[in-house]
C-alpha cells in the first residue's frame, strides 16, 4: 500500500512532512519544525498523528516534539546516537534498523556528518527517502559535528539507492546551492540546464524538493567528488574523493 506524503513549507526555508500509511491510517511527522503548521495540515486532512520520525536533534527538526506529543500521544522514534538530545524520544534506532509504520516500513541509515547521529529513513517500496539535512538539491548539510570522511561515506549511501528514489530534503536551499555548484562544476551541461529549470520553478514559488538520486548524481557537486572534470575545475586532478569533497565543502562554507 502506498504512502500519502504532504509537504509543509514552514519557518523561513524548512520543509516538514506528514506521511500517511493508507492501509492503516497511521500518520507520521518527519521532523517537527513548526507545531502550528503541522497541526493545521492534520486538521485540514482530518488525520491523527501517531508517530514522529526524527532525523537529528537540531531545533528546526525536533523542536516541536514535546508539544505534538502532548497533543497526540504519538510515539517518537529517532537516532540512538543522539538520543539524549531528542526531546520525548520513545524508541532509539540506528543503521540497518527497520521502522514499521502501519503496513509500510522504512530502513534506517546512519548518515553522520551534519550532526554526529543523523539518520535518514528509506521507504523502499515507495521509492522515497527522508534525508533531513544530509543532502539537499545540489547541496549537502554543513559539517557541524562530523568529518569530511564521515559525510562522504554518508552521502555515498544515498548515491547507491535506486536512481528514481525521491529525496525529501528538509530545506529549500536549491537556488543558493545551484549558484555555488556552477562555480566548482562550470562545464556540467546537466547542471546548467537544471539551474534554468530551478530558476523558473522558484520564480513561481514552486518547491524544488523532492529531488531524485539520479538528478543529484548528475548535478550535485558533493556527490561528484570522483568526477574528473570537477576535480580539474578546482585544481585537484588526481586527488582522492574525500579530499575533493572536503575542499568543495570548504569552498561552500565560504561562498
Ligand atoms: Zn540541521
Ligand atoms: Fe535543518
Amino acid at each position: 500500500m502506498p504512502l500519502e506524503i504532504r509537504q509543509i513549507p514552514c519557518l523561513s526555508d524548512n520543509y516538514g512532512y506528514l506521511i500517511r500509511d493508507e492501509a492503516t491510517g497511521a500518520v507520521a511527522a518527519i521532523d517537527t519544525p513548526d507545531v502550528n503548521a503541522i497541526n493545521d495540515v492534520l486538521a485540514d486532512a482530518g488525520w491523527r498523528l501517531t508517530h514522529i520520525l526524527n532525523t537529528h536533534h537540531h531545533w528546526d527538526h525536533a523542536g516541536g516534539n514535546l508539544a505534538l506529543k502532548e497533543k497526540w500521544q504519538c510515539e517518537i522514534i529517532g537516532p540512538g546516537a543522539e538520543a539524549d538530545r531528542i526531546p520525548g524520544l520513545d524508541r532509539a534506532v540506528g543503521d540497518g534498523d527497520i521502522v514499521k509504520f502501519g503496513q509500510s516500513a522504512a530502513k534506517v541509515f546512519d548518515t553522520p556528518g551534519h550532526t554526529s547521529g543523523h539518520i535518514i529513513y528509506y521507504f523502499a517500496e515507495d521509492e522515497a527517502a527522508f534525508v533531513g539535512d544530509t543532502i539537499f538539491a545540489m547541496g549537502c548539510g554543513r559539517l557541524f559535528e562530523g568529518t569530511p570522511a564521515q559525510m562522504w561515506a554518508s552521502l555515498s549511501k544515498i548515491a547507491v539507492l535506486p536512481p528514481q528514489t525521491r529525496l525529501y530534503c528538509a530545506h529549500e536551499y536549491t537556488q543558493a546551492n545551484a549558484s555555488f555548484a556552477l562555480t566548482v562544476d562550470p562545464h556540467n551541461d546537466d547542471l546548467k540546464s537544471r539551474v534554468r529549470e530551478i530558476d523558473q520553478l522558484r520564480a513561481s514559488g514552486t518547491p524544488t524538493v523532492p529531488t531524485t538520486v539520479a538528478a543529484e548524481l548528475a548535478t550535485n557537486p558533493f556527490l561528484r567528488a570522483e568526477d574528473e572534470a570537477l576535480k580539474a575545475a578546482i585544481g585537484m586532478s588526481g586527488a582522492g574523493a574525500v579530499d575533493v569533497f572536503a575542499e568543495t565543502r570548504r569552498r561552500k562554507d565560504n561562498f
